[in-house]
């Protein structure tokens, strides 16, 4: 899965390292966490100083994650991250491919002075790194991670913790397994993972196993009051304003599948899920088939992702960016069909 010739740009770049930062993108999820808490683990073992810095702060489901408490918050200490990416001999982006998904943060990374290496896998990656391990196709960048690790003779690092932290990745980034990004090569990592103490259902408690009853309430809520269903454009959308989150104590995170109850719907192959937040209004993409939700998020809202999973932002009111997704019904139905016709 791992070519040869970037995992030696990637050794070469390492051996002259002492210092190093992990980056990843804002409104973090498992694959962002868990990757670079799981990659922190194995260069502290080759001997590295490392710092790995968010944007903001990640979802509390992620809570268990080893580390987790110890990441740099660029929104909350700007100072320390500033600080730690000036100071980097080399700089990690992980599972994002432009400076643009690290929002606030990303002057300050574009300032570093450092060398960038990117292990990512989503569509058409920025080319500020001086070295990558890109691969659209693959399942997560957990997984890429783990082919890196083993590629740079790290198998016997990756203990039962940063088994957990690679698998959480995984098992998030394809829907519990679900998605067609799952390969033979995804189900291989996790049987090494396995042979290594690897323990998933405690995994899979940790994420699903139970929910604060305020997030339960709040997912309830949006299905029966916020949800629109259009059959014959065979879409659904859900949307949230901030009064909606603000009376269920809304935390990060608890929107998180939300998306998936449209896309659930019967009939429905297409889903938007958008919700306010103090800047802008954030939307994630769904679909199933050949219809890529990247274009629309990419063409529509300065978005991007992968053909099934995207996401965009706006700086409209939420009443303005669902009645723009409402007259885009016609272009998602043509584009529907379109695809239909591809297959
Ligand atoms: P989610 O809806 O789960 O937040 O994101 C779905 C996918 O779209 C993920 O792969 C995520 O990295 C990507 N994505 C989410 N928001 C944005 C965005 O604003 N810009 C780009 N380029 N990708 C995004
Ligand atoms: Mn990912």
């Amino acid at each position: 899965m791992v070519d040869a010739s970037d995992l030696a740009a990637f050794r070469q770049h390492l051996e002259g390292a002492s210092t190093v930062a992990i980056t990843s993108h804002r409104s973090p999820d498992a694959d962002a966490v868990g990757t670079s808490l799981a990659l922190a683990r194995y260069l502290r073992a080759i001997g590295k100083e490392v710092t790995c810095l968010l944007p903001d702060a990640p979802d509390e489901a992620l809570d268990w994650m080893p580390g987790v408490q110890d990441m740099v918050l660029f929104d909350r200490h700007p100072g320390e991250a500033q600080e730690a990416l000036h100071r980097a001999d080399v700089l990690f982006a992980l599972d994002y491919n432009g400076m643009g998904r690290l929002g606030p943060m990303a002057d300050a990374a574009r300032s570093a002075t450092g060398t960038w290496l990117m292990v990512d896998h989503h569509v058409g990656p920025e080319d500020f790194p001086m070295a990558k391990v890109h691969n659209p196709q693959c399942s997560s960048t957990a997984e890429l991670l783990y082919g890196v690790i083993a590629g740079l003779g790290g198998r016997d690092v990756v203990d039962p913790v940063m088994a957990s932290l690679l698998y959480a990745g995984m098992m998030t980034d394809t829907g519990s397994f679900r998605f067609a990004s799952v390969s033979a090569e995804t189900h291989r990592v996790i049987a090494e993972m396995k042979d290594r103490g690897l323990n998933h259902t405690a995994v899979h408690e940790a994420i699903f196993g139970e929910q604060p009853m305020d997030r339960m309430k709040l997912h309830a809520f949006a299905v029966v009051e916020r949800m629109e269903v259009h059959p014959e454009f065979q879409t659904a959308f859900i949307h949230l304003t901030a009064e909606d989150m603000a009376r269920f104590n809304y935390r990060a995170g608890y929107t998180e599948g939300l998306v998936n109850k449209a896309l659930g719907v019967a009939g429905v192959k297409v889903a938007v899920f958008a919700k306010q937040s103090t800047d802008r209004v954030k939307m994630s993409f769904r679909s199933v088939g050949n219809y890529s939700v990247r274009d629309l998020a990419e063409q529509h809202f300065d978005g991007g992702g992968h053909n099934n999973a995207a996401g965009g932002a706006s700086t409209e009111s939420i009443g303005v960016v669902m009645a723009r997704l409402r007259g885009l019904l016609p272009e998602i139905a043509a584009g529907l069909a379109a695809a239909e016709e591809k297959a």
